[in-house]
């Protein structure tokens, strides 16, 4: 039904979190998926390759030892992130552009090796993994926020240009996620961020796995590009 059988398909930090549950998602449709990490990897996917997305050179090998071992690439999930929290002036230009470089720039060293092989071959779908913090901005999270809104103009903007080329593009904008990334909230800070999800409680990341599922199918999104998918229990701001 997903139409994923057989398709290649390269996640960012697939070794744990939101990315692993991509990871194995995408491989329960039939995929073969390759993911990169930097600390230890995973225990899903067809191929596991350490690199880093904030260097370019390591991502142009990445994605030619995946064309070389599985084939040509259709589908690419731009997951990988990190946060390093301050109000704006406790901000450092080390955070910021730490932030900024996994986050964003990473998105671009993830994508410039791939996408115009996409363009020629005429097909593919590639999704980011924004956040609602990116639509609605977040107290401590200046340079995540950027970085997270910067998705949302790149992917509607692959979306118009991708269009032509039969490659669509879609993010997929999460709400608080039970992952590593939300683990030194305090108890007491859980409770209170629950209490304002109308779901009152936070996401399994399979859930935005689903999401991510049904953004890259050929079939069940064949008609949707540049659009942004909040995933967020019904919180929205
Ligand atoms: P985790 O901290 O659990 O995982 C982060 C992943 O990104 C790891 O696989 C990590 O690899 C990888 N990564 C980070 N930096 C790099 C890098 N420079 N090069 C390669 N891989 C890197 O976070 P989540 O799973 O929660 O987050 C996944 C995505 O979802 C992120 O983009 C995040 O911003 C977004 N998101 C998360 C939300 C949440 O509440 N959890 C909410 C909204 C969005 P390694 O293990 O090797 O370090």
């Amino acid at each position: 039904m997903f139409g994923l059988e057989g398709k290649v398909i390269v996640v960012t930090g697939g070794n744990r979190g939101i990315g692993a549950a991509v990871v194995e998602v995408l491989e329960d449709l039939g995929a073969k998926v390759a993911y990169n990490y930097r600390s230890q990897p995973g225990e899903k996917g067809s191929l596991a390759h350490k690199c880093d997305v904030t260097s370019l050179e390591e991502m142009q090998a990445f994605a030619e030892k995946v064309e070389a071992e599985l084939g040509p690439i259709y589908g690419i999930v731009a997951n990988a992130g990190i946060t390093a929290d301050g109000l704006f002036p406790r901000l450092t230009p080390e955070k910021w552009h730490a932030v900024i470089d996994a986050n964003l720039n990473g998105v671009y060293n993830t994508f410039n090796p791939i996408i115009p092989k996409m363009y020629e071959r005429k097909e593919g779908a590639i999704v980011m993994i924004s956040s609602i913090v990116g639509e609605h901005g977040n107290i401590g999270q200046a340079n995540y926020a950027t970085a997270k809104a910067a998705l949302i103009g790149l992917g509607k903007t692959l979306g118009l240009e991708g269009a032509r080329y039969n490659v669509r593009a879609n993010v997929v904008a999460p709400g608080f996620t039970a992952t590593d990334m939300l683990k030194g909230i305090p108890d007491k800070v859980v409770d209170k961020i629950k209490l304002t999800i109308p779901m009152r409680r936070f996401a399994d990341a399979k859930e935005i796995a689903w999401a991510t599922a049904f953004f890259l199918s050929p079939t069940l999104s064949s008609y949707t590009t540049g659009q942004v998918l909040a995933v967020d229990g019904g919180r929205h701001t």
